[in-house]
C-alpha cells in the first residue's frame, strides 16, 4: 500500500523559538498516524537538527530540507549537500519546488541532478511539478507536467522510482486561496500515474505517492485526499498553524 503523507513547507517562516513553538504545540496532543501515514515537516536548514530532535521517538514524523546543491562537496559558498543533510539525519528534500524553479532559475537537468544526489546519499526527495496558470488556460497542463516528470525522473531505474514522492502543485493554487477543485486534483493525478505506469509499469505507478499541493486548508483536506490517486498533500501556509496542520494530518485517508 503506498504512503499516504501530509508534509510542511515552511519555506522561509518562523524563528526558531517560534518554530518550536509550533512543534511543540502541534505534539501537546499526540498523532495518531497508522502504519501507511506519514507526517513530514520541510523546514529551513538551520533549523533541521533542532526539529528532528523534536521528533525523535516519534512514528511516523520526519523532516526534510527544502532544496540541496546539486554538486558534491567544495567550493560553493553558501550552498549545502545532500551528504550534509544525510549527516544530520534529514529524511527527505523537496526539490523543484516551483518558487525554487522560478526565482532560482532551477532547470530539468539541475534538478534531475539533485534528485540523483538525494538519493545516492539516502534522502527521499519529494519531487514537485505543476503548471502556471498561462499553460491551465491553454489546456495544455498534462502535456507540460508529463514533460516535468520526462525530464527530470525517467533517467531513474523502476527500482529507484518505487515508492519514490511527487508533489502535484498546480502553481497558480501556491499561496493564491485558489484551490483546484477535487476533479483536476484527480484528473491531473490520475495522468501522472498513467505516465508513471506507461514508462515504468503499473506496479511501480501504484507504489509512487503523489501529492497535491495548493492552498491545501483545515477545511478542504479532507475533500482533496479523498480521491483515489491523491495521496496527502505537501502544504503551505495551513503548515504554519499547529491547529490547521493537525486537522490536515488527521485528512489523511
Ligand atoms: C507550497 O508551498 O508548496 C504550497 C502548496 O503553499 P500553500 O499551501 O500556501 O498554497
Amino acid at each position: 500500500m503506498r504512503k499516504q503523507i501530509a508534509a510542511a513547507n515552511w519555506k522561509m517562516n518562523l524563528t526558531l523559538q517560534q518554530a518550536e513553538t509550533l512543534m511543540d504545540e502541534l505534539f501537546a496532543t499526540p498523532l495518531e498516524l497508522s502504519e501507511n501515514q506519514e507526517a513530514v515537516f520541510g523546514v529551513p536548514f538551520p533549523y533541521l537538527i533542532s526539529i528532528k530532535n523534536k521528533l525523535a521517538g516519534k512514528k511516523n514524523v520526519y523532516v526534510a530540507a527544502q532544496n540541496c546543491y546539486d554538486k558534491k562537496s567544495g567550493a560553493y559558498t553558501g550552498e549545502v549537500s545532500a551528504e550534509m543533510l544525510n549527516s544530520i539525519g534529514t529524511d527527505y528534500v523537496i526539490i523543484g519546488h516551483s518558487e525554487r524553479r522560478e526565482y532560482f532559475n532551477e532547470s530539468h537537468a539541475m534538478l534531475a541532478a539533485k534528485v540523483n544526489i538525494c538519493i545516492e546519499n539516502g534522502l527521499k526527495p519529494i519531487f514537485c511539478c505543476g503548471e502556471p496558470l498561462a499553460i491551465r488556460e491553454a489546456g495544455t497542463e498534462s502535456s507540460f507536467v508529463e514533460m516535468q516528470l520526462k525530464e527530470s525522473l525517467f533517467h531513474l531505474s523502476a527500482e529507484q522510482l518505487t515508492g519514490f514522492v511527487i508533489a502535484y502543485e498546480p502553481i497558480w493554487a501556491i499561496g493564491t486561496g485558489k484551490t483546484a477543485s477535487n476533479e483536476q486534483a484527480q484528473e491531473m493525478h490520475a495522468h501522472i500515474r498513467k505516465v508513471l505506469s506507461d514508462q515504468y509499469g503499473v506496479v511501480v505507478a501504484d507504489s509512487i505517492s503523489i501529492l497535491y499541493g495548493g492552498s491545501v486548508k483545515a477545511n478542504n483536506a479532507a475533500d482533496i485526499f479523498s480521491q483515489p490517486d491523491v495521496d496527502g498533500g505537501l502544504v503551505g501556509g495551513a503548515s504554519l498553524l499547529a491547529a490547521d496542520f493537525t486537522a490536515i494530518i488527521n485528512s489523511l485517508k
